[in-house]
């Protein structure tokens, strides 16, 4: 039976920077990985953005193999057995632990109709199935308008795809946007080739020699040579949930990234953690979060003992747009934005009580640190008080 003095359940960015921090520790503890995907360790973000603009895959893998730890690729930990710090994987194999991190991670949600017709976008697998379809087809549908969704319509414009992209809400982006700027984002997408059916679902999809039709709620058909979603995800919480740790929209960690349990650790976008700034428990989907939080978990696993109080940032590029963000970026608060150049360049704080809940730095770039600190900061802030606060 292995044993190991650190064990990580899940191979993600999370596991990747916490065998990181782990090894800024103590370099000769022994650590095992166990992952449910065939693959080491890699970035995901890339899928959805650079390996679409001529960036080669190799590019994506973490450092992995100089940090010391055994991987076992294609298993998934079935069994935590807390008492006897035990860990079993799907083949029956057995794995003990004096500190465990669980870096579960996420599951996309599925739609009810469709089953793997439709490519529910999110690893390595994911992304080489679509190139695939990318190489032959050449209409896809994109169901959802968030994160994913916004980011692979997209990349497949611009690999030259019809692109038919189709959600419920009001506008690309408009569950994160003022809806000045959704509409703006909407347009921009339709400018560049993309058909977006904004207010429209997806109710059932059809199998095609080589594609599918997907039906929609109005009673469009949408004959397509490939579908992808990208419908949020669902936090990994069974292993936490059946051992008996707490669980509230995610594995609840206090400060130091712990469980109920002193040995067993959780980070990444399966844990629920307490933010100072925003004085709220968050679960966070995004790489910084994976990074920094994987990273501090690693090293309070190897005795560091150190809070984690990160409050953290996100990004992402649509067409030759960017931006990055700090905190809850609701649209039903109360919005300020600041614009030096309408929906080009500009800030978008977002109110509640008085004080800064989130920031978008649209196109403004080496704000992050300065958002930060003004989420912090208790206020109270009017929306007069914020015009000019951060160099748009
Ligand atoms: C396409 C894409 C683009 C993204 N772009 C951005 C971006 O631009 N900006 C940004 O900030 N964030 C982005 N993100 C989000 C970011 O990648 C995630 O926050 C990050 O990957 C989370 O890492 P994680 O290790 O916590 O979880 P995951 O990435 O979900 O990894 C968890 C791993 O654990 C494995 N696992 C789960 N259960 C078990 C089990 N029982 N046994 C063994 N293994 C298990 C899973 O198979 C998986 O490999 C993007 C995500 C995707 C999918």
């Amino acid at each position: 039976m292995p044993h190991y003095r650190y064990l990580v359940v899940g191979g993600g960015m999370t596991a990747a920077s916490a065998l990181s921090g782990i090894r800024e520790a103590d370099s000769a503890g022994t650590a095992g990985v166990i992952c449910a995907e065939p693959h080491p360790p890699y970035d995901r973000p890339p899928l959805s953005k650079q390996l679409w603009k001529g960036t080669p895959v190799e590019t994506i893998w973490r450092k992995g193999g100089d940090l010391g730890a055994d991987l076992y690729l294609g298993r998934s930990a079935r069994g935590l057995d807390l008492k006897e710090k035990r860990v079993t994987d799907d083949r029956g194999t057995a794995y003990t632990f004096e500190r465990l991190l669980l870096a579960t991670g996420g599951t996309p949600r599925r739609l009810a109709f469709g089953g793997d017709e439709i490519i529910y976008f999110r690893t390595i697998d994911d992304y080489r199935r679509l190139r695939s379809l990318v190489d032959s087809g050449r209409r896809f549908a994109v169901i959802g308008g968030g994160f994913i969704g916004s980011e692979i319509a997209a990349a497949l414009a611009l690999n030259g795809k019809q692109v038919v992209m189709l959600f419920p809400g009001a506008g690309v982006g408009s569950r994160a946007f003022p809806p000045g700027l959704s509409r703006f984002l909407t347009e921009y997408y339709r400018q560049r080739g993309v058909e977006v059916l904004a207010g429209e679902v997806a109710t059932g999809l059809a199998p095609r020699s080589g594609g599918a039709v997907v039906e929609t709620k109005s009673g469009r058909r949408l004959d397509v040579d490939g579908v992808v979603a990208g419908i949020g995800i669902e936090p990994n919480v069974g292993l936490a949930h059946a051992a008996g740790l707490q669980v509230e929209n995610g594995i609840v960690v206090d400060e130091m990234l712990r469980t109920a349990d002193p040995d067993v650790f959780a980070a990444g976008d399966v844990a629920a953690f307490y933010n100072p700034a925003l004085g709220a428990r968050l679960r966070v989907e995004h790489e910084d979060n994976a990074n920094v939080m994987g990273r501090q978990a690693g090293r309070n696993m190897a005795g560091v003992d150190a809070p984690y109080h990160h409050l953290p940032f996100f990004y992402s590029d649509l067409f030759d747009l960017a931006y990055e963000a700090v905190g809850d970026l609701d649209p039903r608060l109360l919005v300020v934005e600041d614009w030096k150049d309408p929906y080009r360049e500009g800030v978008v704080y977002y109110l509640r009580g008085g004080r800064v809940r989130g920031v978008l730095l649209w196109n403004v770039w080496d704000q992050v640190d300065a958002a930060r600190a003004l989420i912090a900061e208790p206020g109270p802030f009017s929306p007069g008080d914020l015009t000019g606060r951060l160099p748009g």
